[in-house]
């Protein structure tokens, strides 16, 4: 079993992937992190003419964005009904809005840009992983539709072997928006256009120090400084101290993955008879589908850390698998790796400035589309072509409790843990 990122062993980073080997000595915007927000910023300031530098600390799309299960859909981390309910009904459709733009600007990137990246849009799926989940969902299906003019398909329990190949589940909830992808593919074809748009991508240049200047900011990385009119943090939950006050607000989270070999086309076909991908009704989640080449990726979060041993995870994940798809029993896993969330108090993503320091981040376990939307829109903010964007005006909590270490995470597990088991 490999301890690695499936995705980036079947489709490792472009060799011909055009980055600088100088740093240069000034740049309109510096962007620091090279994922999907610090890419899809960089694409829309190059394609508006600005001149725009990623410093990334590994290589590009070294972080989440390589590693995730390249499952999305419509909708934030933080339930829509909850969003109408904590910002009104205006921001609940506003953030409604964006999660479907955020959609098309990925159908925007593969169509448009011509990121070949695996896409398929056959529609996701939440199963219910208790009975009582089941029976709480005719009234979501119908405030999605009465709210948001939006169609969902509710499976009964007895109805579900028509769409997966498990018994484990209390029927399930269908969005025919859901999609999913190659999320290395995705990533590196994002670095090749903003290359061709012209942003300069500086791989190995981690940011130590952001020294503010009367006409901008002096950014030092390990590989020299750069001068730069202004700053923007893409680290989500790679996010380190470099900018005071911004840890507090973002707690990394781990999400750990495994694939198992090519199943046949026959089990594929059980377990996945529309295409669809999932993911269950529990806090603590698992999400999963079929890759491109037909093995069963599972994910979940173990328990939030993000130090667990991959040999044990995967140990823990397999059994998970097997007792949905017994029929995987005696399929080989072939790889096991991690990756960092940034986890926020309310659930949604941010864009905010410290110091004038512009951030986006905060995508809470859903960033496929959020993180390219949150890219787009602060790049829009620095150009001005947009004034201002709803995740800037909603408060970005952080508390007095956490400063740099995550302590309260295990009491967090348990709590959350506890809500699985009574629910
Ligand atoms: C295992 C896993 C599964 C997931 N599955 C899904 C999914 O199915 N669907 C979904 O919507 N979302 C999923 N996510 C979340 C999604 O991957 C992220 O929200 C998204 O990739 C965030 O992109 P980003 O560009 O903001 O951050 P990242 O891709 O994490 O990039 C941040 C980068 O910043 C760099 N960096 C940090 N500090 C510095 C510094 N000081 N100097 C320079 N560079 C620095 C890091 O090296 C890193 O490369 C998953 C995440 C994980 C880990």
């Amino acid at each position: 079993m490999k301890l690695t990122s499936f995705w980036t062993d079947d489709y490792p980073r472009p060799d011909d992937l055009q980055v600088v080997e100088e740093l240069p000595s000034d740049t309109k915007v510096a962007i620091i992190g090279g994922g999907y927000t610090g890419l899809s910023a960089a694409r829309t300031l190059a394609k508006s003419g600005v001149s725009v530098t990623v410093l990334e600390s590994e290589t590009i799309g070294w972080g989440a964005s390589s590693r995730n299960a390249g499952i999305t859909g419509c909708s934030l981390k933080q339930k829509s009904h909850k969003i109408f309910k904590i910002y009104g009904e205006e921001y609940g459709h506003m953030f409604w809005e964006i999660s479907l733009d955020a959609l098309e600007l990925i159908k925007e990137l593969v169509y448009e840009e011509g990121i070949d990246c695996d896409w398929h849009q056959n529609g996701d799926m939440c199963v219910y992983y208790k009975p009582s989940h089941y029976e709480e969902n005719p009234e979501w299906k119908h405030w999605h539709k009465d709210t948001l003019d939006h169609e969902l398909e509710l499976v009964a329990p007895e109805d579900l072997r028509s769409v997966i190949g498990s018994n484990a589940y209390y029927g399930g909830l269908i969005d025919e928006h859901g999609a999913d992808l190659h999320p290395a593919k995705l990533v590196f074809g994002m670095a090749e256009v903003a290359a061709k748009y012209g942003a300069l991508l500086c791989e190995n240049a981690a940011v130590t120090r952001i020294d503010k200047q009367a006409n901008g900011y002096l950014v030092h990385t390990d590989r020299g400084s750069i001068q730069a009119d202004h700053v923007v943090v893409a680290t989500n939950g790679y996010t380190d101290g470099v900018v005071r006050g911004l840890r507090s607000r973002v707690i990394p989270v781990g999400s750990y993955s495994i694939v198992t070999e090519p199943l046949s086309e026959e089990i594929q076909q059980e377990i996945s008879p529309r295409g669809l991908t999932f993911w269950d009704s529990k806090w603590f989640l698992n999400y999963f589908r079929l890759t491109p080449d037909g093995r069963m990726l599972w994910g979940g979060r173990n328990n939030l850390s993000t130090t667990l041993d991959l040999v044990g995870s995967a140990e823990i994940l397999r059994k998970e698998m097997v007792r949905a798809f017994p029929q995987l029993r005696d399929i080989p896993v072939t790889h096991s790796w991690s990756g960092q969330l940034g986890l926020t108090f309310d659930l949604m993503p941010h864009i905010g400035t410290i110091d004038g320091i512009y951030y986006a981040l905060g995508n809470c376990g859903h960033g496929l589309h959020t993180a390219i939307y949150l890219g787009r829109e602060v790049a829009q903010l620095i150009t001005g072509e947009k004034v201002s964007s709803p995740f800037e005006e909603i408060p970005h909590k952080s508390y007095f409790f956490y400063r740099k270490r995550a302590w309260f995470m295990p009491f967090a597990v348990m709590f959350y843990r506890i809500r699985d088991w009574l629910s």
